[in-house]
């Protein structure tokens, strides 16, 4: 237990000695925040986290609470906004999976030594007594090649141990650190579909975040750096729950009734069409034509659920892609703040 707060500690000082200096949200992007504190933060506070045994459950839970924290500090999110929307949004999985990871490739560098080492007699010895003797060791959570096993069946790996123990081969360690990777990612991609497809907090969000990587607008920051502020916007707009039952609101500035303010400000509001011309002339603008079209001929929901998400399943050309996002994180800022500023 000591040695999980003593991590969690480390997690937090770090980081925030290093958003002190100067690597802070407001002046950089999210995505580079991001890879910053993953290669210096995250290796610091799990020092030696490949040997710590199986972890209890209020362990775990401390761990992914200072994640969370993390990553909902770095993107400008507040703090009570849903993790798996958080987490999703910057393309980090947990931080659960993150420790297995580093253990699992610990566990394959030490197959991939040499017979006579003395770490791989042991390990190879403790899989034997493992196989054959399994009810002396099912007590004991401290025991790293248990610890494994279980982690390489989690993640549907076993075959991998089989093969070693039956033959002694095991993938060298690059093709080791692909097929983890993409093992875990696929593992907790599904486990996230399933609770966002459960809880009703996510009905909207998974219309409009369906990938599990960094969304858009954020890369969109990236090309154009002024633009950081309209993509936070857009980012805390698809975090927030949206109550499609609620009773209609009657706009003050146009005098329709409307629902959701969002939906409202982006595709039906009189007040805001001088902004709505300028918007569609640009986006007719962008070729091909028929893209135009596709987007006219869509709903005021989907519609504005494809201005949030930035993406849309129309086949545009990497450039006129580009191009579209820009205007998404330009225009949806622009809607929004004037409705709610005027
Ligand atoms: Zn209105």
């Amino acid at each position: 237990m000591d040695r999980t707060l003593k991590a969690c500690r480390t997690l937090r000082a770090t980081t925030a000695s290093v958003i002190r200096s100067g690597i802070h949200p407001a002046v950089l992007n999210p995505i580079v925040c991001a890879k910053i504190i993953r290669q210096v933060c995250y290796p610091k506070a799990l020092y030696g986290c490949e040997i710590w045994g199986k972890l209890s459950k209020t362990e775990t839970l401390m761990l992914e609470r200072t994640h969370h924290y993390v990553c909902k500090f770095i993107q400008g999110l507040p703090r009570r906004t849903r993790t798996d929307m958080c987490l999703s949004l910057i393309g980090w999985l947990n931080l659960d999976s993150f420790i297995n990871e580093r253990k699992l490739l610990f566990f394959g560098r030490i197959c991939n030594l040499p017979q006579r080492a003395i770490s791989f007699r042991i390990l190879v010895r403790k899989l034997f007594e493992l196989k054959y003797f399994n009810q002396e060791y099912t007590n004991c959570a401290s025991d790293f090649s248990k610890d494994c096993v279980d982690i390489l069946y989690k993640y549907h790996l076993s075959d991998y141990l089989t093969k070693f123990m039956d033959s002694g081969n095991f993938p060298s360690q690059r093709i080791w650190k692909r097929i983890v990777h993409r093992s875990i990612f696929e593992y907790e991609l599904n486990e996230w579909q399933q609770r966002i497809n459960i809880d009703s907090d996510f009905n909207i969000f998974k219309k409009i975040h369906k990938v599990f990587q960094p969304h858009p607008a954020w890369t969109v920051a990236l090309d154009f750096p002024y633009l950081r502020k309209q993509a936070n916007y857009i980012v805390s707009l698809c975090c927030l729950v949206h109550n499609t039952n609620s009773d209609s609101i009657l706009c003050d500035k146009c005098g329709k009734l409307f629902t959701d303010p969002c939906i409202h400000a982006i595709s039906s509001c009189d007040y805001l069409s001088d902004i709505r011309d300028e918007f569609w002339c640009e986006l007719l603008c962008l070729n091909p034509i028929t893209f135009s079209a596709f987007l006219g001929s869509l709903n005021d929901e989907d519609f504005c659920y494809i201005l949030l998400s930035c993406e849309t399943e129309f086949e545009l050309d990497c450039e006129q892609k580009k191009r579209f996002q820009f205007l998404c994180v330009k225009y949806v800022y622009r809607f929004c703040k004037t409705f709610s500023h005027s």
